[in-house]
């Protein structure tokens, strides 16, 4: 059975009357740039995501960039973030003339790690750039401590996160700054580029506004140096469709890892084999605690000691998998001037040589999940 990584098609096809609807409505108006669905995609997922303020920009990398432009970070700044990440994270620092200084990760969640992040701590450091990976928020109480206890500003990367929770707050709402990507394989994807910054700060969004169009306020009048960083109307659009079906995607993705989980007990699949990924209790709908935390599941990875060999076997049988990230960012060609290697970050390490991406779409099929758990028990076997 052929099981794709991530089958956009079949969310297309659900929903194709309102996105269609939607894109010609765009086309009706020839308002293309920001405009009113802009305005309502911002308000919608700044509630969303429980802040007060969105920004909408044109892409998850420059939602980064932009929310480091707001706080005049450059040359000479440093800033502390994980080696273990997309490459946008800590490029959007580089390219400000920042520098990004890693730490490490915690083996089971992925995130940051937490209690290492002071001692990285210098006069020159000026924020935290704290991803969420794979849909997990990262322990924030630490850091938003850390943040008040130096005066850094906090970027959270929630590119992978929207919707997560983390002591029932949710992703972009705990920092200065949330940072989200519409890029169409993330769990609320646009029909092209897109992204947005949310912040709970009235004059930190209004510097924004003004930065992702030149810096320009009024028209023609140049504040700050700021750039062309603007969210189109037919990307807002098709957000304010799939918005509505965000909760439910995202219990689709739980209710998969959920299948997952059982489906490598159901096959004598340990964690000395196969170790699965970390998952709060609330994954389980059965669940009736308060533990506060919500997992969104924009990826499910598993480890493997074999796992290159375990992803040529899946590939062989039609079923697509990914590795995100074969290389750590500190050993990147491109960040060979900051001086790391191989080595300094042991956990980003591993984790690149050990971890596997399966399909968790939300409409994964349960003999989908059935068939990857298979081909990798006959792997094994
Ligand atoms: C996808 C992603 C980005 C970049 O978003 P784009 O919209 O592709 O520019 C940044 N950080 C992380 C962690 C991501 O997963």
């Amino acid at each position: 059975m052929k099981v794709p990584l991530l089958d956009l098609k079949a969310q297309y096809r659900a929903l194709q009357p309102e996105i269609d609807a939607a894109v010609k409505a765009v086309f009706e108006s020839q308002y293309f740039i920001l405009g009113p669905e802009v305005v309502a995609c911002e308000e919608a997922v700044a509630a969303y995501s429980q802040t007060a303020h969105g920004c909408g920009v044109s892409s998850g990398t420059d939602a980064l960039l932009i929310a480091l432009m707001n706080e005049g970070i450059g040359p000479g700044d440093e800033v502390i973030t994980t080696p273990y990440t997309f490459f946008a994270t800590a490029g959007s620092i580089a390219r400000t003339g920042a520098r990004p200084v890693f730490v490490d990760i915690e083996p089971d969640t992925y995130n940051l790690r937490f209690d290492q992040v002071e001692a990285y701590i210098t006069p020159q450091t000026k924020a935290i750039m704290v991803v969420h990976l794979y849909g997990l928020m990262a322990d924030m109480d630490p850091v938003m401590a850390l943040a008040e206890k130096h005066k850094l500003i906090v970027i959270e990367d929630a590119a992978q996160a929207i919707g997560a929770e983390y002591k029932r707050r949710r992703a972009g709402s705990i920092g200065d700054y949330g940072c989200f990507s519409f890029f169409p394989s993330k769990n609320l994807g646009g029909a092209g580029d897109g992204g947005m910054v949310v912040s709970q700060d009235a004059d930190k969004a209004e510097k924004l506004k003004t930065m992702r169009n030149h810096g320009m306020q009024p028209k023609y009048y140049n504040r700050f140096i700021g750039g062309n960083f603007r969210l189109d109307a037919l990307q807002a659009a098709v957000i304010n469709v799939k918005l509505k079906y965000l909760d439910e995607w995202s219990r689709a993705r739980q209710a998969n890892a959920l299948r997952y989980q059982q489906l490598f007990e159901d096959a004598g699949i340990g964690p000395e084999q196969i170790e699965l990924p970390w998952m709060p209790p609330s994954t389980d709908p059965a669940y009736t605690g308060d533990c506060g935390c919500r997992h969104i599941f924009n990826q499910f990875i598993i480890r493997s000691k074999q796992r290159d060999a375990l992803r040529d076997h899946l590939m062989g049988q039609g079923i697509g998998t990914e590795i995100y990230y074969p290389v750590p960012l500190h050993v990147q060609e491109c960040f060979a001037y900051l001086g790391y290697a191989p080595g300094d970050f042991p956990e980003s390490e591993r984790a690149a040589t050990e971890t596997l991406a399966l399909p968790i779409y939300p409409e994964l099929t349960d003999e989908q999940a059935a068939a990857v758990v298979a081909c990798i028990r006959a792997f094994l076997a």
